[in-house]
């Protein structure tokens, strides 16, 4: 045994590193969220509670296409239409078996209609299986309690990362270890689809 070591056994040193490390963390700022008095603000593109969006007249943007349903990997979203007096396809059912979800987020990206959201709204609870079935009315009640501020930015950002977020192609993962002209030809693939 070398002689610092002698002399960092006998004079204890790596224990009052120690504890001088604790002495100095009771003086520094808690890092701990008081939740639910401090809330935390989610991050653009969060995909929380799913929500169906409004027209202007309010009810339901959605035409009962069945994309969303028909992408789903859960097989979690039911969509029943019926035809209205007028020969109009009416939504009779849209539900969201919210348990079973991903919250891969397909179903936004299949709707041609912008019709379906996955807000930031992520305090949700329940007892009971049936409080987590996403009615068409309890998801138009979603949509209202979406904040309006992120209503607005919320189809311009979505999750994907838009090419304003990097500064280059070459910054994006999935291109980065890729040649320039195989990046260019990935691009010019991608924008011809
Ligand atoms: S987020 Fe994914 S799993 Fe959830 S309802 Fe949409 S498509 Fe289905
Ligand atoms: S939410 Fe969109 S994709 Fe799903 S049925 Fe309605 S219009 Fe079609």
């Amino acid at each position: 045994m070398g002689l610092r070591k002698i002399i960092n056994k006998v004079l204890m040193l790596e224990i009052l590193k120690g504890m001088a490390l604790t002495f100095k963390a009771l003086f520094r700022r808690p890092v701990t969220r008081q939740y639910p008095k401090y809330k935390r603000e989610p991050f653009g593109g969060f995909r929380g509670l799913h929500a169906l969006t409004r027209r202007p007249d309010g009810d339901a943007t959605c035409v009962g296409c069945g994309l969303c349903a028909a992408i789903c990997p859960s097989k979690c979203i039911k969509v029943r239409t019926t035809t209205g007096p007028d020969h109009k396809k009416i939504v009779k059912q849209y539900e969201v078996e919210v348990l079973r979800c991903l919250y891969c987020g397909l179903c936004v990206e299949a709707c041609p209609y912008k019709a379906v959201v996955l807000t930031d709204i992520y305090e949700y609870s329940g007892f009971t299986r049936e409080e987590f079935l996403m009615t068409k009315d309890k998801l138009l009640a979603n949509w209202d309690r979406f904040a309006e501020s992120r209503k607005k930015s919320y189809f311009a950002r979505f999750w994907r990362p838009l090419l304003s977020d990097f500064k280059g192609s070459a910054e994006q993962a999935a291109l980065k270890d890729l040649s320039k002209a195989q990046r260019h030809k990935d691009i010019y693939i991608e924008a011809g689809r």
